[in-house]
């Protein structure tokens, strides 16, 4: 074992390969000891390819990390395991205004590609709550979603070029910077997604858009699931694409979110079933708050909106945002188990109804919440266990899980499957699917050591 992480500290440099208390501290605190061999810091492409190359042939399993936000396990090692942290790799290498294209090391945060491209004038699209430590890489790996899906799409949309590494230290490079390139199969798609399975991602081209400077948000208050989803579609046609974001908030989750010391009074009190933080962005200030205002409007006359309120400037836009992202309010569900599922709009009402149905007879009492970016069919699920049993935990899964592939769901939206999901990945994909998925991953991982074990077992 040693003799590989002597190999390493070679190839790589002293100051790139790390063991012992480091690497067991890992995990944070209170966390239990992180069990991988060491942990390596590479800082250019080249290095990481030495590496690869090395531990393929010793046979070694690594495993990638981000900003370790993910949600799904998939930065878990296991004993022996090498770590690739590529928080050397932060450099935005370029950015091309007129072709409004990004070049970015995959350690860099998306809160840092993000800034970089305002300061430019232009918008780096994804954003989520983790953006302050989640990379380019671990973006590109889990194809994040976020709060701006349903205008500018997932992860995948944002990206034009990648360079890869392969699993035997190859370095692949795609570094497109055309939206349009039918030259054969577009390689860059399967290893967006591929959760550190098939290759190490070193480096993006991004796709950048206009950076508009008019945004309007309102929260508003309905009464019914079926008034919400009609609402969807009509602010969707009133405001000609240019809904940033839709996330619907169930009653369940608005009054626990709508606690906690950094917040104020609720903006719209907890009395209504259904709460909808909207967006839209645009470019002339007057005129896009005069849309939104009127399409709120209409959309009131209409009976699609019992109560609304517009946000007067930003820190009252914050504060809805706040409220949206006020995950930590679910502490109230400890032992929780919490869910990133995809359901068809048509079908919200009764999937929710007969999985709270079936909770209900296994638990007893029933303590849920539920919200989501419901524009993207993308409902978040958060269910009181009530007691910490690992056999009682796999049953709530099941059940939340079973009943997806009914309705044309998925057990995962944006979050990926990691090692957490794997056990239900046969509820969204078929036997010849995952078998592909195997072959793909033998085909560019002979030795299987890129991530082993995460989303299918090997
Ligand atoms: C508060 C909070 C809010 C969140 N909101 C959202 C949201 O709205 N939408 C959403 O989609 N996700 C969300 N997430 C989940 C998470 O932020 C995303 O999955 C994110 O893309 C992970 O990036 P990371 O750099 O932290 O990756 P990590 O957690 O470090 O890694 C995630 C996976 O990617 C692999 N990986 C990482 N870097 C590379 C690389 N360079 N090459 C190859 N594989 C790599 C890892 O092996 C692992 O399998 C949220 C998380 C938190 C904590």
């Amino acid at each position: 074992m040693s003799d590989l992480v002597d190999e390493l500290r070679a190839a790589l440099g002293e100051g790139c390969v790390f063991t012992g208390e480091v690497v067991r501290d890992r995990n944070g605190p209170g966390m239990p000891p992180c069990p991988a061999a060491a942990l390596l810091k590479p800082d250019s492409t080249a290095a990481v390819a030495r590496t690869l190359a090395l531990c393929n042939a010793a046979g070694r399993a690594v495993v990638t990390e981000g900003g370790r936000t993910g949600l799904v396990g998939g930065t878990r090692t296991a004993d022996g395991d090498i770590l690739l942290s590529l928080e050397r790799m932060q450099r935005i290498e370029r950015i091309d205004p007129r072709a409004r294209t990004m070049t970015v090391q995959a350690g860099a945060t998306l809160q840092t590609v993000q800034e970089a491209a305002e300061a430019e004038g232009l918008l780096m699209a994804l954003d989520l709550g983790a953006r302050g430590s989640a990379t380019i890489g671990g973006n590109i790996a889990t194809n994040a979603g976020g709060n701006q899906v349903i205008r500018y799409g997932m992860m995948r949309e944002q990206v034009l070029g990648l360079e890869v590494v392969l699993a035997d230290g190859t370095v692949l490079s795609t570094l497109n910077g055309v939206l349009k390139n039918n030259t054969g199969y577009d390689l860059k798609q399967l290893f967006i997604g591929s959760e550190g399975t098939l290759g190490v991602v070193t480096r993006a081209v991004l796709r950048l858009r206009p950076l508009m400077p008019a945004r309007n948000t309102a929260l508003v208050a309905s009464r019914s699931l079926t008034q919400v989803i009609a609402l969807l579609s009509f602010i969707e046609r009133e405001l000609g694409g240019r809904m940033n974001a839709f996330e619907v908030m169930w009653n369940s989750f608005y009054r626990i979110a709508c606690r906690g010391p950094h917040l104020g009074a609720p903006p719209i009190a907890d009395v209504h079933p259904f709460y909808v933080l909207i967006e839209s962005t645009g470019s002339e200030p007057a005129a896009e708050a005069e849309q939104f205002l009127a399409a709120l409007g209409r959309a009131s006359e209409q009976g699609l909106v019992d109560e609304a309120v517009l946000a007067q400037n930003e820190r009252e836009r914050a504060a809805f945002w706040a409220i949206r992202d006020n995950i930590a309010g679910m502490i109230e569900l400890l032992p929780v188990a919490i869910f990133d599922i995809s359901v068809p709009v048509t079908a919200m009402e009764s999937y929710l109804e007969r999985t709270g149905e079936q909770l209900r007879s296994l638990l007893g009492e029933l303590r849920w919440v539920v919200f989501g970016h419901l524009g993207d069919s993308n409902l978040h699920v958060a269910v009181r266990i009530g007691r910490e049993e690992p056999a009682l935990r796999h049953q709530v899964e099941d059940i939340v899980y079973g009943g997806l592939a009914a309705v044309g769901g998925s057990v995962s939206a944006e979050h990926g499957i990691g090692l957490d999901k794997r056990d239900f990945l046969h509820y969204s994909r078929s036997e010849p699917e995952i078998a592909l998925m195997r072959t793909l991953k033998r085909a560019l991982d002979p030795r299987n050591i890129l991530n082993p074990g995460k989303i299918f077992s090997s």
